[in-house]
């Protein structure tokens, strides 16, 4: 029996670009469904072209497949119900919907996997807010559709209300509290849906709610570091992790809080591909084909820069003069202002000298 499967993908960008890479390493055969025929993966793999919740496009992808995953969290969990075979999906459709639902994840991640998160409480309207504590910071966050800080409200004061109840009026939300954190981290483990294998803790840099830099290690104690590793573990154990995961954390000076779970590898682990023996895309393909899962082992210590629209040309100067620096392009047509491009993966140990693209610049 031949041991070449063919994996179908929902999502041709990036991230689906970078599975189907290690899949074709592996032997196998990628077919990614996509709206858009010229998407990332169609450099590597056929795509069915047609919008992610095309039940007739996901039949066909199904029909055609041995395995299924996807490359983002907001896949229609419904019509994927409605095409898929006994096991063909090993990443399941409920861990979807924890992701998808952030009252459904802060559920899951207290009450199940038992880690601590900020302290929170669901709103359902306006009224939820009325007898907060504004002694305290928050943040106010819709429970579905937000994405990189959007459908997100801080209160820091009464003069944050009238937008706050504006947004709690208009969906289901949850209300955090403001965690002060030192950093944010975050880690990526795999699971075959017996074992799981967990990679190095990452510290990631925003500018403008986007990933900016990530750096690994991340520059917290050896001990909130195994904290943190463990508490992403016993996340994936309670899952039956098939594929990979990222938990996205703070670290505060004595503690790790985790905010949120995204269910398939992640801006923060592309460092992996070139300073970790096995990359988070490689471990996703082994994961969702139930394979044995490998120790992960960072070669050295390692920053990633995200090269946004705007940054393009600069990224690839810069590349020219060093040229130790992998730079990574997904080959999207249209470089739009903030749209992600690419990314430059560099070894260094000194991540500060090591400048994010457009700093200073753009924003
Ligand atoms: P999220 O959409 O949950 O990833 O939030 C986007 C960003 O908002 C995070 O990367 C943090 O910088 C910030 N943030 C989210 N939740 C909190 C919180 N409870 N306390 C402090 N900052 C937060």
């Amino acid at each position: 029996m031949s041991s070449t499967k063919t994996i179908g993908i929902i999502g041709g960008g990036q991230l689906g670009q970078m599975m189907a890479i290690s899949a074709i390493y592996m032997g196998h055969k990628v077919i990614t469904l996509d709206p858009t025929a010229d998407c990332p993966s169609s450099r590597v793999s056929e795509v069915i072209v047609a919008p992610y919740d095309d039940v007739d496009a996901l039949r066909q992808l199904s029909d055609r497949c041995d395995v299924l995953t996807y490359e983002f969290e907001n896949v229609d969990a419904d019509g994927l119900d409605a095409v898929i075979k006994d096991g063909q999906l090993p990443q399941g459709t409920d861990l979807l919907r924890i992701s998808q639902n952030r009252i459904f994840e802060k559920d899951f991640l207290s009450n199940k996997a038992q880690v601590r998160v900020a302290p929170y409480k669901v709103v359902t309207s306006s009224l939820d807010l009325e007898d907060i504590d504004l002694s305290k910071k928050y943040v106010l966050k819709t429970a579905t559709g937000g994405y990189d800080g959007h459908g997100q409200k801080v209160i820091t004061s009464a003069d944050d209300l009238e937008e706050a109840n504006a947004l709690a009026n208009s969906a289901e939300c949850v209300l955090e509290e403001f965690v002060n954190f030192d950093l944010e981290i975050s880690v990526i483990v795999s699971g075959n849906g017996k074992d799981v294998t967990v990679f190095p803790v990452q510290e990631n840099i925003h500018r403008n709610n986007i990933l900016s830099k990530t750096i690994v290690p991340a520059r917290i104690s050896d001990s909130l570091a195994e904290k943190a590793k463990a508490m992403a573990v016993k996340i994936a154990e309670q899952l039956n992790l098939s594929g990979t995961l990222c938990v996205e954390m703070f670290a505060t000076a004595d503690d790790i809080i985790v905010n949120e779970i995204a269910p398939r590898p992640h801006n923060s682990g592309h460092y992996s591909i070139e300073a970790c023996d096995f990359s988070q895309f490689d471990t996703h393909i082994l994961g969702v084909l139930g394979a044995p899962l490998p120790a992960i082992h960072l070669h050295t210590s390692a920053v990633m820069l995200n090269v946004l629209g705007q940054h393009v040309e600069v990224a690839e100067r810069y590349v020219t003069e060093n040229p130790s620096a992998h730079l990574h392009m997904y080959g999207k047509l249209e470089a739009k202002h903030n749209r992600k491009m690419g990314h430059v993966t560099l070894f260094s140990d000194e991540p500060d000298n090591v400048v994010e693209f457009g700093k200073g610049i753009d924003f």
